[in-house]
């Protein structure tokens, strides 16, 4: 039992690093829920849990290791101050009636980037968080995903300046409404061709629908409502697919 145990502990070549941490505390692994779920095996859940840990980052150093030309672009912005904080971690859903809390990993996805640099500042960090409690075994993909909001962060592709498209002429709001709504589907476009999550032998505006009908309920195309008409033209004239990132990442 215990042999089997120190196998799913050991099972990942990064023990030494395992070692160095707090698996427990470092991980928001919650040991009574693990307990509580599973009396009998309760200590085993546990090991497995961090095993989860473990395995989830040895899929973003093999996503690395996988793609030298990604790991290039993201030194090269590094360089240039703009930094990424990549890790693994246990997220948790947003509570609906509170703003997302990013300080407390409070993704609804698979994983999540958000930009902590002041506005209008080159340097400082993005946080990067691929959960490790959901998802398995398509860590990699995760990872590439959020690695595009990275690298569109960083050279501004993803900023469309919504106030200053804001003509003097509008009598509203509007105009910006749909900008944020459409620079928000463009990110994911754009994370969503470059991870093969859209069909590349398709016309972009078949991956426009597929990623509107997965992302509107967010904020920015809700408040108020923005139909795929009202984003339509502005993301074919101006949401590049292909743009900012070296080629497609090699997925397992
Ligand atoms: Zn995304």
């Amino acid at each position: 039992m215990r042999k089997v145990r120190s196998g799913y502990r050991y099972y990942s070549p990064g023990i030494g690093r395992w070692l160095s941490r707090d698996p427990i505390g470092g991980a928001g692994v919650n040991i009574y829920a693990f307990v509580v779920n599973s009396p009998a095996g309760g200590f085993d859940l546990l090991g497995l849990a961090a095993d989860t840990h473990e395995r989830c980052e040895s899929a973003l150093d093999a996503f690395w290791q996988n793609n030298q030309p990604w790991k290039n672009l993201k030194d090269s912005y590094e360089a240039e101050g703009c930094n990424l904080n990549a890790q693994c971690a246990q997220c948790e859903c947003p509570d609906p009636e509170k703003k997302p809390d990013p300080e407390k990993k409070q993704c609804a996805g698979l994983g999540c980037t958000w930009d902590r640099r002041k506005r209008g500042q080159k340097r400082g960090t993005i946080e990067l968080v691929v959960c490790e409690n959901r998802g398995g075994g398509s860590w990699q993909k995760t990872f590439a995903h959020e690695l595009v909001h990275y690298f569109d962060f960083c050279s501004g592709a993803a900023d469309w300046d919504c106030w200053a498209r804001k003509s003097l002429a509008d009598p509203d709001f509007t105009p910006v409404y749909k900008c944020i709504c459409a620079e928000m589907i463009c990110m994911e476009m754009r994370a969503a061709w470059a991870t093969g999550d859209c069909d590349r032998s398709k016309p972009k505006a078949v991956c426009l629908e597929k990623i509107y009908k997965r992302y509107n309920h967010k904020p920015q195309c809700q408040n108020p409502k923005i139909s795929l008409e009202d984003i339509r033209d502005d993301i074919e004239q101006n949401c590049s697919v292909t743009g900012g990132y070296p080629s497609f990442p090699t997925l397992p």
